[in-house]
């Protein structure tokens, strides 16, 4: 079985379409996804939509693109963690692609999800775009390594890869790692250790080769972890047990989840 690490099923284009999801998903052995929150707005709606699915789990959190929106306390996350569905916070952290400094409110809210996480123990889910170095500094000076968590949809060079793999983050590739022109990813896939692993759809953006372009869902994951088998020279099934294993021992609360 396959688990999409990554994935936004509430937004609309994914939300109205879930039946049919979720038997793509079936259909192509993908056992499990994780349903990651971007605002606060939308994470009753998300537990909500995660509650009667045995295959789905979710996050909470707030993306650092939203500017204009309802800023979570450490309180609200560790809240909002309790239920159990929720298996992880975020997605948080920087980017520094849209905008313009100051980010200093970024930078805050990154903080009180890595606070928040340290209290409930729960691993964090960090996005990060033209702000690397910012991340990574503010990840040691909070203790994020004490909780761990994915470097999500990664797109960062090696040596970012080395440091966030040395601050106890698992790596996770999505579609981006099939794209012609993704020449230095691609190597970053080929040497990040197995046992460090994660594959993810951020559906429904960045469809993976050959459906780039259109609405992606988390059964196309399977052509991520196909790409990554390619790259190594391995068989995709090992692709797909190392990676599940990742999952189920990085996201722990989902491990009892699913087998309750
Ligand atoms: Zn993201
Ligand atoms: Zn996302």
């Amino acid at each position: 079985m396959f688990v999409d690490s990554h994935c936004h099923l509430d937004f609309p284009e994914l939300a109205q379409d879930l039946p049919q999801i979720l038997e793509n998903m079936s259909r192509n052995r993908v056992g499990h996804a994780l349903v990651v929150a971007v605002s606060k707005p939308e994470w009753a709606r998300i537990r909500e939509l995660v509650a009667p699915h045995e295959h789905l789990f979710c996050s909470v959190g707030v993306h650092p693109d939203y500017l204009d929106t309802e800023e979570p306390t450490v309180e609200d996350l560790v809240n909002a963690a309790a239920d159990p569905k929720v298996v992880a916070i975020g997605e948080t952290g920087l980017d520094y692609y849209r905008g313009s400094e100051p980010f200093d409110w970024q930078r805050e809210r990154f903080r009180v999800h890595i606070r928040a996480s340290r209290q409930c123990g729960l691993p964090l889910i960090i996005h990060t775009r033209s702000a690397a170095q910012d991340t990574l500094r503010i990840m040691a000076e909070e203790g994020a390594q004490d909780v761990g968590g994915v470097m999500h949809c990664f797109t960062e060079s090696w040596e970012v890869a080395q440091a966030a793999i040395e601050l106890n983050f698992y790596i996770s590739f999505s579609g981006i790692v099939t794209f012609k022109n993704a020449v230095e990813l691609q190597e970053v896939a080929r040497r990040v250790p197995l046992d460090r692993l994660l594959i993810e759809t951020d559906a429904p953006y960045l469809a993976p080769v050959p459906y780039r372009g259109k609405r992606n869902d988390p059964s196309k994951v399977v052509h991520v972890a196909e790409k990554i088998a390619d790259l190594r020279g391995i068989p995709v099934a090992e692709v797909e047990a190392r990676s599940t294993e990742n999952f189920f021992k990085l996201f722990s609360k989902a491990a009892s989840a699913a087998s309750t």
